[in-house]
């Protein structure tokens, strides 16, 4: 029992994509965790997938709270960012604010306040630092002036790129990604003739006269690339190397593979930026990834309009029963399960809490500190949350089916702990989730009223059988009708 209450003694292993292999975690200073999540380009509203994401560093940075470790939690915004292999030269946010005859700001702003709203609608809590791109211009002119003293990086007409070539004569490139140079990113399709190698990316762009989002840089007006600003704000607020970096699957190449170029290069080494590199993977859906560009995606608005009550613990729901490391497809039947297993636990949650024991049985048959270790260790092994969740759903058979014959210590136990995985861990929202289920459980109340009164009048008719059999299941959960109150 020792080891479930020092928590930071935990064993946790986490797969680092760096390595390719689960890893035992430790933390660079003790005590502390330093996490660098990615965050969204703020140029639309998120899909479904973008959010998968987000749940995922969400539990994990719970879960490192609820170990004891003081986190600091840094997810960026991107509000700003040449992109590679884009045709029109130009940021998204530029495109769109053109698309919807609005400033480029109130793009960032209607769409950053869209995600928060969000992330507070599906209860995640809120990074301790989100640092803005065009909020740390100066920094990331910086690191290009860094690149560029060192020769890594190259003038041309006003707008600076990264010299690949020279990085892997020097370095290590693709430990991150697998992916060899001939691979990388840039198709010929968008070819850029400034470029020395089709293989080098832009750190920063020179703006055109109709560019307005444009930054005073040594080299004139322009815009950093998109690479760079991940880089600035990580080593800003968590140091040259720090305890994770994390984002979507679809980031380690070419962007995490850039940022950590960049890093190596600024601090002359191959082991910058973090220790443990962790990609979830994606959600799909007819098993192509949703996505904006191929517009086969849905908002969390249109499942809100399907299910109005707890949409947002049933997407959690949806989310966490499959391994972060898996890819998810969406469908309506597959959401419509997770609804189902979601209403089985918390039915079986509101049952715990509302229980009070009277007795203390010696049944031991249910072993609550078992039960706790194989939780943690389920946690413990990579985020192995859907484990988790099943050995969630053997308490929750029990307390249905057996709560009266717990131990009294084994009942506080196991209600302390489902609580702290279910709501402290997993993060579910506890006022809504339990709202339709508070709604279920008041006609649920009303069916045994009434049933006890159908009982009542089966023991004046002497069908001892039948009454007894009524007796037995209400006690099963949780309901000890005292025959001699009732005469
Ligand atoms: P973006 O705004 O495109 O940079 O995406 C924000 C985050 O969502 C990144 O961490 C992406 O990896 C992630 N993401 C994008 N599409 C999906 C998807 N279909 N499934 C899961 N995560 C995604
Ligand atoms: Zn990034």
């Amino acid at each position: 029992m020792k080891n479930i209450f020092i928590r930071r003694k935990h064993i946790l292993k986490i797969y680092n994509s760096l390595k390719k292999k689960k890893e035992l975690f430790s933390p660079l200073h003790k005590n502390y965790v330093g996490i660098y999540v990615c965050g969204p380009t703020v140029y639309d509203y998120l899909h479904l997938g973008n959010y998968r994401t987000f749940i995922i560093f969400d539990v994990i940075v719970r879960y490192f709270i609820h170990l004891g470790y003081k986190v600091r939690y840094v997810r960026n915004i991107t509000d700003v960012g040449h992109l590679e292999n884009n045709e029109f030269e130009e940021d998204k946010i530029l495109k769109k604010s053109i698309i919807e005859g609005i400033e480029p700001m109130e793009i960032v702003n209607k769409y950053t306040t869209s995600f928060h709203n969000s992330l507070n609608f599906l209860n995640l809590l809120n990074p301790n630092i989100e640092p803005i791109a065009t909020g740390h211009i100066i920094e990331q002119i910086d690191m290009i002036k860094k690149l560029v003293k060192k020769k890594l990086a190259y003038i041309v007409n006003g707008s600076i790129y990264f010299d690949i070539n020279k990085y892997i004569k020097l370095y290590n490139y693709g430990v991150l990604s697998n992916n060899k140079i001939d691979n990388l990113y840039t198709s010929d399709t968008f070819y850029n003739k400034e470029k020395k190698n089709s293989k080098d990316f832009c750190l920063w762009k020179k703006a055109n006269y109709n560019h307005i989002m444009n930054w005073t840089s040594p080299w004139g007006k322009g815009f950093p690339g998109w690479h760079i600003e991940c880089t600035a704000m990580s080593i800003k607020y968590l140091g040259s190397y720090f305890d994770i970096h994390g984002g979507g699957i679809d980031l380690k190449f070419p962007h995490h593979e850039c940022e950590l170029a960049q890093s190596n290069s600024i601090y002359n080494t191959n082991n910058s930026s973090a220790r443990y590199w962790m990609h979830s993977n994606m959600l799909t859906i007819d098993g192509y990834k949703m996505s904006k560009s191929k517009g086969n995606f849905l908002k969390l608005q249109d499942i809100i309009k399907e299910y109005t009550n707890n949409c947002s613990n049933i997407f959690k729901f949806f989310i966490l029963k499959s391994h972060y490391r898996s890819i998810i497809n969406f469908s309506k039947i597959d959401f419509k399960k997770s609804e189902k297993s979601y209403l089985n636990i918390i039915r079986s949650l509101e049952i715990l809490n509302n229980f009070t024991p009277t007795k203390n049985t010696q049944d031991n048959f249910f072993n609550t500190n078992d039960w706790i270790i194989k939780c943690y260790k389920s946690i413990n092994d990579d985020f192995n949350i859907p484990l988790l969740i099943s050995n969630l759903f053997e308490a929750s058979n029990l307390i249905k089916r057996s709560l009266l014959k717990i131990n009294k210590d084994n009942f506080f136990l196991l209600k302390k702990y489902m609580n702290y995985f279910f709501f402290d861990i997993l993060g579910f929202k506890k006022d809504n989730s339990l709202k339709r289920s508070n709604n279920k459980s008041k006609k649920l109340d009303i069916i045994i009223k009434k049933l006890i009164i159908i009982r009542k009048e089966m023991r004046k008719n002497k069908e001892w059988y039948y009454s007894d059999k009524i007796r037995k299941e209400l006690l099963n959960i949780g309901i000890n009708i005292n025959d001699d109150k009732l005469q």
